[in-house]
């Protein structure tokens, strides 16, 4: 099956843009001219369109879909504690489908191709994935401690034995631990080994709040980074969401580390959680993508919207507008996004080898003329 995109505008996230032809054989990328004459099964015109890499949502859970305007106004603990958790018991199999396929269209809809995502009865969210065509990489929600962990331990472990590199190789799993408050050291250590037996990558909340770093500094007497690094998380390759609250302590720590950091910037403003400097992470050299985080805490799956927002929100951040770029936060919500997911060498970009994850934007619309 060879497509065959025509005179779009490729920002391909390598070189500047240009107008060329990207011609796909089957899911891979295999030429790039200015202008390709070749027997093909479709043409796609995209004269007056950009054609882009697919854009990577590096944090989710797709499945809060279903929560989507519930219980707004309220900070996380809260909204957690009493709002979310006692409705996510009930879920059932059937409702975690349904909210994974709308979550996964909305998300296609909108531009984006590959996400990260930890939740619950996470076969549903891959029955999802398989179906919409989307590429993802899932984690079976872990908290709790003794048994309760072991249990979702397992799942977690049943997920990968049953699900990595399913659906075309588009699904991958990895471990998600839910977060250093809701993780105890026990199982973090569970964690970590089941990480390595399987060479999975950790997915974890990090530093969300003030009062997240308050109460762990009260139980353990460290940041929620020095948790983690003393039982040994950052040994792994890890995917950090929010960083919100980091200590250059835990910078220092996190620097020498094989980490990635999901910026939700939406997310964090709706909760109140507050702005994440992400200009001094990517001084130091962390790799820094974006996420929107689930539709609960962020209302919408739309990455053009965590773009812009996480834009402006550095600018004011360091009262400085020229502080950061558009073409640096494409490439948060593209290349970075894949390096943080470690995706790299498959998507993010638009390079001849390359998975065919690809969109095209209809500049032909009021809001973007002049381009
Ligand atoms: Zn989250």
């Amino acid at each position: 099956m060879k497509i065959l995109i025509k005179n779009g505008l490729v920002l391909d996230m390598v070189g500047n843009p240009e107008k060329k032809d990207v011609l796909i054989e089957n899911d891979r990328i295999i030429r790039i001219e200015s202008k390709i004459e070749d027997t093909v099964d479709e043409v796609i015109d995209a004269s007056n369109k950009a054609v882009l890499p697919g854009l990577v949502n590096c944090h989710n859970h797709v499945a809060m879909s279903l929560f989507r305007g519930y219980s707004d106004d309220l900070e996380l603990q809260d909204w957690l504690n009493k709002a979310i958790w006692p409705v996510e018991d009930n879920l059932n199999e059937e409702d975690i489908l349904n909210s994974s396929k709308l979550g996964c269209i909305e998300m296609l809809k909108s531009g984006t191709t590959t996400f990260c995502d930890m939740y619950i009865i996470m076969e549903s969210v891959a029955e999802a994935i398989e179906e919409t065509g989307i590429r993802a990489i899932i984690g079976r929600s872990v908290i709790f401690d003794g048994k309760e962990a072991d249990k979702r331990l397992q799942e977690a472990e049943n997920l990968y034995i049953n699900y990595n590199n399913k659906a075309e190789g588009r699904i991958k799993v990895n471990i998600a631990l839910h977060a250093p408050y809701s993780c105890p050291p026990a199982t973090v250590k569970k964690g970590i080994t089941l990480s390595k037996k399987h060479n999975m990558d950790i997915h974890i909340h990090l530093s969300e709040t003030e009062k997240e770093n308050n109460d762990i500094e009260k139980e353990y007497g460290v940041s929620p980074t020095e948790y983690l690094n003393q039982l040994g998380l950052f040994e792994r390759r890890c995917i950090l969401a929010h960083c919100v609250h980091l200590s250059d302590n835990d910078l220092e720590i996190l620097k020498e580390k094989d980490i990635g950091i999901s910026h939700n910037p939406i997310s964090n403003l709706k909760l109140a959680s507050g702005i994440a400097d992400i200009i001094k992470y990517k001084k130091l050299g962390l790799t820094v993508g974006l996420g929107t985080d689930g539709s609960g805490s962020t209302n919408t799956l739309d990455m053009f919207e965590e773009m812009k927002v996480a834009s402006y929100l550095q600018k004011v951040l360091h009262k400085k507008a020229s502080c950061i770029n558009a073409k640096e936060i494409l490439e948060m919500a593209t290349i970075e996004g894949a390096k943080v997911l470690g995706l790299e060498k498959e998507i993010g970009s638009i390079e001849v080898g390359k998975k065919a994850d690809i969109i095209l934007i209809d500049l032909l619309k009021p809001h973007l003329q002049p381009v």
